[in-house]
């Protein structure tokens, strides 16, 4: 066990040398950077968080200068000579989610067209696109993850081949052209970073052979001719990552920009490619679940009510116990889950068979579910002064609030993990041992 400023950590993975200076590292920019940068986006109007100057994009441009993102990426696709470990990541993930949500999410997303392109591209795809993303620094590249529409959200997320003659007509079709394909339609509003992205993971459905379910993945350059972008959404939480609509009117994506071409999305990329962003966004929750920890507890041990400390009231001390079992267990959870997914994921090595979609789902929920429940009560230890927009808790709650709809609904992820553990559950071969011991 080792003392970190107000917080505690029980060091249950073993923290090497690695993840401890990365640790130290991390959590001293989420202080001096990303806070500060996310609490005056949080005030300022959706138009004036993507001007020029405004501090969304110094925070980012430090996180790559950083290289954090090539932590999460293979010696292949430009990451570090050895890969980083699972609980490096983890940790860094999680520092991320204590600083700010909405900069975790545009760092995560930012991550999604090099993710798509290592593990999908073609070699000149990587040549042209890949490589000077991942060596760039000043923030010339910015990533986005176009998936839901305004007439499909959860549709898109929990799709799965039988359930395509329910899904319709989507509202961005690929319509094949002379090498390569034209896109037309649009994407939901909420599309993380949409408004300040240079190119998109995009998944549109193929008309080829008149099944409009098939899907198209592939990357668009978002300065080519036909893209139109809508004004950032004014939303109640989140609001240090801009969210926007993306319109496509025809624009042509060469053969050469496609990742995966029409065919099912399910389940053997879709599932997958869920389970790391599963995987990676619990880690964040547990950040933002931290935070709203340590500030209950910092302002519970200052503020005297009843003839002392707040901290001296069993029904405080409850609260704050309940608050720190779950962070506690969430993490846990949230750092296995992540280390087996790295571990399964196909091309990940010779152990590759398939990370795990009800578990990659049960720690998303499980970790977005304590952010949300220890974010509401780290406000009533507050009391009135946890309604403050000066609160952080405040700010906290709503990001929490906003982060159960976020990459899918509580509800239609455990609906996906259901799915899952009902047809393919016999006795659990992935024990939490298993999953902490591996790497
Ligand atoms: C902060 C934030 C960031 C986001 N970032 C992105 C992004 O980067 N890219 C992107 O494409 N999208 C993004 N989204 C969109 C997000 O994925 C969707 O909002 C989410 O999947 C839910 O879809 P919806 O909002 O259309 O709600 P709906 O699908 O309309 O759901 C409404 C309600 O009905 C329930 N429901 C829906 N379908 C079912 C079902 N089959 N069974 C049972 N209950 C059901 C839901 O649980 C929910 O309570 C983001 C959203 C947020 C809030």
């Amino acid at each position: 066990m080792e003392q970190h400023g107000e917080a505690t950590f029980l060091d249950l993975g073993g923290l090497g040398e690695q993840e401890r200076v990365l640790r130290e590292q991390a959590h001293r920019i989420a202080v001096d950077v990303l806070r500060p940068a996310a609490r005056a986006l949080d005030r300022m109007a959706p138009a004036e968080r993507i001007a020029t100057g405004s501090p969304l994009f110094g925070a980012l441009t430090t996180l790559k200068q950083l290289g954090y993102h090539r932590i999460f990426l293979t010696p292949e696709a430009g990451g570090p000579p050895e890969r980083v470990s699972a609980l490096a990541q983890s940790v860094v993930l999680e520092e991320l989610g204590w600083g700010s949500l909405g900069l975790a999410t545009a760092f995560l997303v930012d991550m999604l067209p090099v993710m798509g392109i290592a593990n999908f591209g073609s070699d000149e795809l990587k040549d042209e696109l890949m490589v000077p993303w991942v060596d760039d620094e000043s923030g010339a590249y910015h990533g986005c993850w176009a998936i839901t529409e305004p007439d499909h959200g959860s549709d898109f997320l929990s799709l799965r081949d039988d359930d395509a003659p329910t899904f319709g007509r989507a509202q961005l079709v690929a319509e094949p052209a002379e090498g390569g394909w034209n896109l037309r339609g649009q994407k939901s509003a909420w599309v993380s970073s949409g408004p300040i992205a240079t190119h998109a993971a995009v998944h549109a459905q193929a008309g080829r052979d008149g099944d409009l379910y098939h899907s198209l993945f592939c990357v668009v350059d978002l300065a080519d001719p036909g893209v139109r972008r809508g004004p950032p959404a004014d939303m109640l939480g989140v609001r240090d990552d801009p969210q926007g609509e993306l319109f496509f009117d025809g624009v042509f994506v060469p053969d050469r920009n496609v990742l995966v071409p029409p065919g099912p999305l399910y389940p053997a990329f879709g599932d997958q490619l869920l389970c790391l962003t599963s995987s990676v966004l619990a880690n964040v929750a547990v950040g933002v679940a931290r935070a709203a920890f340590e500030e209950a507890l910092g302002h519970a041990r200052a503020r005297t009510q009843g003839g002392g400390p707040l901290t001296g009231h069993k029904n405080i001390q409850l609260t704050l116990y309940s608050m720190f079992e779950k962070v506690e267990s969430a993490r846990t959870y949230a750092r296995a889950v992540l280390a087996h997914t790295n571990a399964h994921l196909p091309g990940a090595g010779p152990d590759a068979t398939g990370a795990s979609p009800r578990h990659a789902r049960a720690a998303q929920v499980l970790a977005k579910r304590v952010a949300y429940e220890v974010a509401h009560d780290a406000v009533q230890v507050h009391g009135a002064q946890g309604l403050h927009r000066d609160a952080l808790v405040e700010k906290l709650f709503r990001d929490a609030r906003c982060l159960i709809i976020e990459d899918g609904t509580l509800e239609v992820l455990a609906l996906d993990a259901a799915r899952d553990l009902v047809a393919n559950y016999e006795h659990d071969v992935y024990d939490l041992e298993e999953m902490l011991s591996r790497e």
